[in-house]
């Protein structure tokens, strides 16, 4: 399952037209392949990242021709957002849309166990077959009952592979790959799924100051299909960042078409390093909407102050432009970003940068040849009157 990462020159010339890159078949016990034989050829060369709005916290699926992965069932419970109704309306449209899936996944990833991560992992697991399930092994935080009930399911169903993933585990510059990690593949594309980051050994701890942060313990996946990247850095936060950024100096594993922006948006989950050795294409930040009456909450997007200016600014000036995924051209669109804690303004984004708080759905589909086309749930991204009041 070695592997070397791709050199991703991403460029406007890049994303118009590469031939596909065909990579070798594996073989696996654990391959799953489409039920269908009469796949498009449009299809069988297509990934779909689906960024759910479930307010404030991360649930990402991820579509491939033959198979389908999870990564993290989080979400915001208030006045406002229901989560568990999104996520499960969402899923259950995909499901019925992907029959040949089977109402399986083929992984289920949680990168940490807090419950803007966590929260509805029980309803995932009453309802859809998982095969194989990744933590970080931690049975503590806010969100430890989700992550607790992943742990207990693999015990209990044999037919379920389950992996914790520790730092010490992860090999420097390559990243860590495997069976349970990366159990798909599919016939034309063989999608290449990778942990890059997780938990941070306690004892005899490289980075004893770091580790005492949970965030720092998240999982960090990158996936390829064919020239396509994706990075998730779940919640990992500044003072981690520059060592993720040491284990992978000289290499590209960093590098991605398109991102999740770290920690929701957070001020503390970027660094102008990192914005520069991701350099993506397309940024898509998973947070809630920034309601009014969500003031005096907790874990939403007001109380935090998600997405910050500072994290938008720095992101939009690491991007590579690329038209076809632009918003709206030189005009750009008027977004609510945060200044601080229940502190918002309005800006205006041109660079594609998407939000789950802004757009609701954001659905990211790549072609194995690199190109990229995003669509979203709201025609307009929706600002707020406190956004309003607050304009700078
Ligand atoms: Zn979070």
């Amino acid at each position: 399952m070695g592997r070397t990462f791709l050199t991703v020159a991403v460029s406007a010339l890049f994303l118009v037209g590469c031939a596909s890159q065909q990579p070798s078949k594996r073989t696996s016990a654990k391959s799953f392949s489409p039920t269908s034989a009469t796949l498009s050829a449009a299809a069988a060369s297509t990934m779909r990242v689906h960024f759910i709005n479930v307010g404030q916290g991360d649930a990402t699926l991820i579509e491939f021709p033959c198979a389908a992965m999870l990564v993290d069932a989080g979400g915001e419970t208030s006045h406002d957002v229901n989560s568990g109704a999104l996520l499960m309306a969402y899923l259950e449209a995909f499901f019925d849309r992907r029959k040949d899936l089977n109402r399986t996944l083929a992984l289920f990833v949680l990168t940490h166990p807090h419950k803007d991560h966590t929260l509805n992992v029980p309803m995932v697991l009453s309802r859809y077959k998982i095969r194989n399930a990744l933590d970080n092994g931690l049975r503590k935080g806010s969100g430890r009952f989700g992550q607790v009930a992943l742990q207990t399911k693999a015990k209990q169903d044999a037919s379920m592979q389950y992996r914790a993933v520790r730092l010490s585990q992860v090999p420097n510059k390559t990243g860590l790959t495997g069976p349970i990690i990366d159990p798909i593949a599919c016939n034309r594309i063989d999608p290449r799924i990778s942990v890059l980051w997780g938990q941070i050994d306690k004892i005899n701890s490289p980075f004893p100051k770091i580790a005492k942060e949970p965030n720092n313990h998240s999982l960090v996946l990158r996936i390829e299909f064919g020239k396509a990247t994706v990075l998730l850095t779940g919640d990992l936060e500044h003072n981690a960042i520059p060592e993720l950024l040491k284990k992978y100096s000289g290499t590209d594993a960093l590098r991605a078409m398109a991102f999740q922006a770290g920690h929701h948006g957070s001020a503390n989950g970027i660094t102008t390093k990192l914005a520069n050795a991701v350099s993506p294409s397309l940024t898509v930040i998973s947070m809630g909407p920034p309601l009014a009456r969500a003031q005096g909450r907790v874990f939403n997007a007001w109380d935090f102050g998600h997405p910050r200016r500072s994290h938008v600014s720095l992101l939009a000036k690491a991007m590579s432009s690329e038209k076809s995924i632009d918003r709206k051209g030189e005009k750009g669109v008027l977004v609510c970003v945060a200044n601080g804690q229940r502190k918002f303004v309005m800006r205006r984004v041109k660079k594609p940068i998407y939000a789950t708080g802004w757009d609701g759905n954001v659905v990211a589909t790549f072609r194995s040849n690199g190109s990229i086309k995003v669509t979203t749930q709201f025609r307009k991204p929706t600002v707020g009157r406190l956004c309003r009041s607050g304009i700078s």
